[in-house]
């Protein structure tokens, strides 16, 4: 349960904000993000938005004001220690901040956190964390609701929008309920348009993306009995199709598209380690698995990066094998 009281309290009673969120973002992160800028700004507060990662290409549209930066230790070590507040959007633990883990764990400004995500580590002063949630942006929109903070308007309801849309799946997983529904339609009400934000997320991909989408499909395989579906995809296809990690987004999904597959892998060769997105269908507990190697995140989604490790057969096939653990 979200204390959503105890949350409006911090925002009225503090002044300076530095709200930041995972390494590679997706729109959850950034829409949750540029929400609770803009409820800032209808307060009139301060904020900055300040990310490890560069905003993928496909949702920069939501940054309409241009406001969020990508970490520099020169230039915004002494904002974590000169903000009143530090708000931890869409994730839970402090590794997941990787170049601004050391700026946010040894700021004194009061730390929160707003998401959804499974099995936290203690890394903030307060916890706004509930996994019923089909998006942090979700957990957004009820602030406003529940606490009549600021009024809905098209620059709110646009990225919380997006936030839902993708983190259910265009509507389609486990928590897109009756009451999600209804609180979409309110987004709609408030100018949310879902055509557009579609077509700017899912409809406007660069071709090189595409073209290693066609590489990734190439390359899956099925192990126990049709029941896992893995791809990989490795840095010289990057290279070859002059692509990036954020193109990989939603790749992982094509494995549960397959008849008979529970459990679909991703493996991505990044310049220094690689990662792994699980995928499964119904009670099969990818957080746990992901969890075995020191990543985490849903029931049904999770991941694990591993940092200085090589992608190689060894590697590949003792995560498989786990894997095949979680279908017998
Ligand atoms: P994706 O596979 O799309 O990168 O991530 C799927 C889900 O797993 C997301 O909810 C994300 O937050 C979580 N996740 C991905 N990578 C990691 C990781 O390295 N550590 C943790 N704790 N969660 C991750
Ligand atoms: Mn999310």
């Amino acid at each position: 349960m979200v204390n959503f009281q105890k949350l409006k309290n911090i925002i009225l009673s503090n002044h300076s904000f530095l709200i930041t969120t995972h390494v590679n973002p997706d729109a959850d992160a950034i829409g949750s993000e540029i929400a609770f800028y803009q409820i800032l700004k209808l307060l009139g507060k301060k904020s900055f938005i300040i990310n490890h990662s560069e905003t993928p290409y496909n949702l920069q549209f939501l940054d309409t004001d241009k406001v969020i930066r990508q970490f520099n230790l020169d230039d915004h070590a002494d904002l974590f220690n000169k903000v009143d507040v530090l708000v931890a959007l869409d994730f839970n633990r402090s590794d997941r901040t990787v170049s601004m883990r050391n700026s946010f764990e040894q700021s004194k400004a009061i730390k929160i956190c707003i998401d959804h995500h499974q099995d936290p580590e203690k890394f903030v002063d307060y916890e706004f964390i509930d996994t019923e949630y089909a998006a942090t942006g979700e957990i957004i929109l009820s602030l406003i609701t529940e606490t009549k903070l600021v009024p809905l308007t098209r620059e709110i309801a646009e990225p919380i929008y997006a936030a839902i849309m993708t983190d259910t799946g265009s509507f389609r997983f486990e928590r897109t309920t009756a009451k999600l529904h209804r609180k979409v339609a309110t987004l709609l009400e408030a100018g949310a348009n879902p055509t557009e934000i579609y077509d700017k997320i899912y409809d406007q991909s660069k071709f090189s993306k595409i073209k290693l989408l066609g590489r990734a499909l190439e390359s899956i395989q099925l192990i126990a009995d049709g029941k896992i579906a893995y791809m990989i995809i490795t840095q010289k296809d990057f290279e070859e199709f002059n692509a990036i990690e954020s193109d990989t987004e939603n790749f992982v999904n094509y494995n549960l598209s397959i008849e008979n597959v529970v459990l679909g892998l991703l493996f991505i060769e990044l310049k220094n380690g690689f990662k792994v997105s699980f995928r499964s269908k119904g009670n099969i507990r990818v957080n746990k698995l992901a969890a075995e190697f020191g990543g985490g995140g849903h029931t049904n989604a999770s991941g694990a990066r591993f940092f200085e490790k090589q992608m190689n057969d060894e590697m590949i096939n003792l995560i498989l094998s786990k894997a095949e653990q979680y279908v017998q």
